[in-house]
């Protein structure tokens, strides 16, 4: 059966079309699907019922289910879903004043194999299909009231998007799609460890959305040690390929720096970062580590991250400190994996709490 959510508004206007039915019932099936949330085919109701028929056989959509939700008291809430084609991965609802931000993830574990992460712990199974990221959208935002909506994307969650770039991209004409869910690829954010041919690639193609590089790092011999897919490309590269994808976007360009205490948060350390990032426009936008259960890294104190920001400020980089969200659930930047977890409380699923 084919996914509603894996294909465009073109085809199933086409769909219609081949079926007898008029085009601009696309129109209504994708307001029902984006902008009113309907989670089957019956509850749209201004489309005949023989058309709701001959769409149920046709298509599914939104086919995970949710093994779990958590919810923390800064607003984040993280679902665990798991895939009919196999696998589970997991999502993220930020609350921030207005904003309603969620995290996607692109696959099912992740290939990268960063030390600190606790996304690639088992390698990666697959990549999502653009459906099961749409249906990751659609999920998160069923989370909130019928007066509120989602403003901002960030394909942050497990997995490496730009290894699988294609669904990726479908699924993001959906988010940015007017009659998909209408978010501005200005406020959507795809984060990449840095690979160069992939960005390369979103420069000459696709350059609408905001990117963000996982430096970790301001020379090859740590960054190597700390994300191993560098001994292939390398920081000149990476950084080549980032400055290519600011001259085509000209967008702000955000390199993202995990600080893990004892390894790349000495002052040598930032100020080589002022010495390699100082001629940019760039935005360092540094993350204190977050705990991973099982892994030995520690986050800095409060004082080195202190000494980290003076250096990098005094050196004339335009620094950002991420804020902590969702840590106690999980939740924050690192902390996806695919296993169920077994503390915090489980609000979904009450046939569970028979
Ligand atoms: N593969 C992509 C996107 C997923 S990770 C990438 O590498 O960018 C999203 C961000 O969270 C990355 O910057 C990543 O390095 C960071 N991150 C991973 N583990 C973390 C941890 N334990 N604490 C804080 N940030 C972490």
């Amino acid at each position: 059966m084919n996914n509603l959510l894996d294909i465009t508004n073109e085809d199933l206007k086409q769909w219609l079309i081949d079926h007898g039915h008029k085009p601009y019932r696309a129109g209504q099936i994708r307001d029902w699907l984006f902008n009113r949330r309907a989670s089957s085919f019956n509850e749209m109701t201004d489309l005949s019922q023989s058309l709701r028929d001959e769409l149920s056989a046709a298509f599914e959509f939104g086919t995970s289910e949710i093994v779990s939700l958590h919810e923390a008291a800064d607003g984040t809430e993280k679902l665990l879903l798991e895939f009919p084609g196999g696998g589970q991965i997991e999502c993220v609802l930020l609350r921030d004043g207005m904003r309603r931000s969620i995290c996607i993830s692109s696959q099912v574990g992740c290939a990268m194999g960063c030390v600190f992460c606790a996304s690639g712990l088992d390698g990666v199974e697959r990549n999502l299909t653009a459906a099961e990221m749409v249906d990751q959208m659609l999920k998160l935002a069923r989370r909130l009231p019928s007066d509120e909506r989602l403003s901002h994307i960030v394909v942050m969650g497990m997995g490496e998007p730009l290894a699988n770039l294609d669904n990726v991209l479908a699924a993001l004409a959906h988010a940015t799609d007017p009659k998909g869910l209408g978010i501005s690829p200005r406020r959507i954010t795809i984060s990449t460890v840095g690979l160069p041919a992939a960005m390369r690639r979103m420069a000459a193609e696709n350059a609408r959305f905001n990117l963000a590089v996982s430096l970790h790092a301001p020379n090859d011999e740590l960054r190597t040690a700390l994300v191993p897919v560098n001994a292939k490309t390398g920081l000149e590269e990476v950084i080549a390929a980032a400055d290519d994808y600011f001259d085509a976007s000209g967008r702000q360009l955000t390199f993202e720096y995990v600080l893990l205490g004892g390894l790349n948060d000495a002052p040598e350390h930032a100020r080589q970062l002022v010495h390699l990032l100082r001629r940019r426009s760039a935005l360092l936008n540094v993350i204190p580590y977050n705990p991973v259960a099982g892994l030995p890294y520690q986050t800095p104190s409060a004082d080195a991250q202190k000494e980290f920001r003076k250096i990098l400020q005094d050196g004339g980089l335009n620094v950002h400190f991420r804020q902590r969200k969702g840590d106690e659930i999980n939740a924050a930047c690192g902390q996806l994996r695919r296993i169920k977890p077994t503390v915090v409380q489980t609000i979904a699923a009450p046939s569970s709490q028979k």
